[in-house]
């Protein structure tokens, strides 16, 4: 059987797979996005996406999109552990300082129309059920409606969620914290008084019973709601068991009294609070994005995020390295970088875990209050705030004493080209998913000329929010690398590959 070859192979079309699929192919780099499932997941899962992802999709063009599809409520700020008070994301300089519901089977459309219209495609009813690598690329082996097929690429990317294949078949260790509880998801139509609760900056009240039920009902959009719920029942199911009516109604009737009833199940799944994360992100030419390299509870509302996040991250890189610009070791990048960021969110969503958890302990009320009290502080609201918007990411720079806006995201402030124009975004500059070396100044940049293939350059005047820099550097997915003085050559060596023969790239 011989293979159809490609350059990158992405195991799951779900939105770390779409997204970095999107960017494979906004860099010109084939890909084959291979999906087990017949169609696309019309269950809403995920609620919310943070400031930072908005931020990253906005950086492609995509938010407007996003936004349209969008639930008609806006959370003011977020919320740690379902605490009282609202975390200020206003507080970190964003045009979106807010989490945006949207159901995550709305975000995975907008990134498939956007890879269809970049001439990608998703390969449905495609299993992975095997893999090889040796020193040139990775063979596949999947099954398909019209039989078994070899694919064979350069580098893999396994997109494939929580119950990854690709991880058990390589056998990466994924240690952490096995399941203490186990809960459903729901997008049902209910009946009966439907008390969304939404307070203003948490989506949906906790129902609990004595006997250990639990229910969550947000609203979504055409009559459904979605119905996060658990009760001893649940608790007992087996993961692929389906979800059944009676199932629902006993949570419904324990913790709404039999106020509210279910009419249909629409669709439904199980997870669990399991908490665990890959060692090792790269395994040669395989590589892991999202949930299939990190799983943890949904409190909080941030795994979709993260995988996003992953993808946009590793997309650019590896599109660089396959373009034969950059040497692997930029791949590395995306452990040192990205690593942490998983870590730290397992961190948090266990003691967020801890502190909205059944009360087992008589602590559990008091750290409720201790850390409500703390949140009121604005330096510590500031902070929380921060890490769930996934806005206070400063990538690890290897500079001794690096500038101060090294590592951060760039700002979206608006700039005025000195074409007597109206003003522009800075996401107005980076749709092409090229790095962005942004003159404020009208510095001296003359050794940027030889990376014009890879960098648009843009002088500029910022008219809102300057950074405090004259010059500045931004890689494709929106983060600082270089922010004037020395080095500029060698930066750009570091991150976009050795200097072209290409000419000087200034616009405006
Ligand atoms: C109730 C609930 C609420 C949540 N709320 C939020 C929230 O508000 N915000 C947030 O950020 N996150 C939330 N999450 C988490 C979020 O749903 C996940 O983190 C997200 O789906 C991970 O995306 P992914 O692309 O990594 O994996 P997935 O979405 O799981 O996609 C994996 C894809 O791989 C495919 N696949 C699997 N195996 C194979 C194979 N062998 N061959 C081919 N294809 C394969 C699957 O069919 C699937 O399409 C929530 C989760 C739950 C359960």
């Amino acid at each position: 059987m011989n293979a159809q070859v490609t350059g990158v192979i992405v195991v799951g079309a779900g939105g770390a797979g779409l997204t970095l699929a999107t960017e494979l192919a906004l860099a010109g780099v084939p890909a084959v996005v291979l999906d087990r499932l017949p169609g696309r997941n019309l269950q809403s899962r995920a609620g919310a996406i943070q400031p930072r992802t908005a931020e990253m999709l906005a950086l492609r063009g995509l938010l407007d999109d996003t936004l349209g599809r969008s639930i008609d409520y806006r959370l003011v700020g977020g919320h740690f552990a379902g605490l009282p008070v609202p975390l200020d994301y206003a507080a970190w300089d964003t045009r979106y300082p807010h989490p945006v519901l949207l159901p995550q089977d709305q975000l995975e459309a907008v990134l498939e129309d956007r890879l269809v219209e970049l001439g990608g495609q998703v390969l449905r009813e495609h299993r992975l059920t095997g893999l090889r690598q040796d020193a040139d690329g990775v063979t596949v082996t999947v099954t398909a409606p019209d039989g078994d097929r070899t694919l064979r690429g350069r580098h893999l990317v396994a997109c494939d969620g929580a119950h990854s294949s690709v991880r058990k078949i390589i056998g990466a260790a994924f240690p952490g914290e096995a399941a203490t509880a186990r809960m459903a998801t729901a997008d049902l139509v209910l009946t009966g008084d439907v008390d969304d609760s939404t307070t203003g900056h948490i989506s949906s009240r906790i129902h609990t019973s004595p006997q250990g039920h639990f229910a969550m009902i947000t609203p979504l959009a055409n009559g459904l709601h979605k119905l996060i719920l658990s009760g001893p029942r649940t608790m007992a199911a087996e993961r692929d068991a389906p979800v059944t009516t009676e199932e629902v109604r006993e949570v419904l009737q324990a913790t709404h009294g039999g106020k509210v009833d279910v009419a249909e199940i629409r669709y439904a799944s199980r997870f669990s609070n399991a908490s665990r994360q890959l060692e090792q992100y790269r395994h040669g030419r395989v590589l892991f994005a999202g949930d299939s390299a990190h799983i943890h509870s949904p409190a909080g509302g941030q795994g979709l995020n993260l995988g996003v996040q992953d993808a946009f991250n590793l997309g650019w890189k590896l599109a660089a390295v396959l373009r034969g610009e950059v040497a692997e070791d930029l791949l590395d990048t995306y452990q040192a970088e990205r690593h942490p960021v998983a870590a730290r969110v397992l961190a948090l969503t266990r003691a967020q875990g801890v502190v909205m958890g059944p009360q087992r302990d008589g602590g559990v009320p008091e750290l409720r209050d201790v850390l409500t009290d703390l949140l009121r502080l604005p330096d510590a609201n500031r902070y929380m705030a921060g890490v769930m918007a996934g806005l206070d990411l400063c990538l690890p720079s290897p500079d001794a004493a690096p500038h101060p806006l090294l590592g951060l995201r760039m700002p979206d402030v608006d700039l005025d080209l000195g074409d007597g124009e109206p003003p522009v975004r800075f996401s107005d500059l980076t749709r092409t998913g090229r790095g962005v070396l942004l003159d404020l100044a009208e510095a001296p940049l003359a050794a940027a000329a030889a990376w014009s293939d890879r960098i648009t350059r843009v002088r500029a005047r910022a008219i809102s929010g300057s950074p405090d820099a004259e010059a500045v550097l931004v890689r494709p997915d929106g983060y600082v690398c270089w922010a004037g003085g020395a080095g500029l050559a060698e930066t750009l060596t570091r991150w976009f590959g050795p200097a072209g023969r290409a000419g000087d790239g200034t616009s405006g």
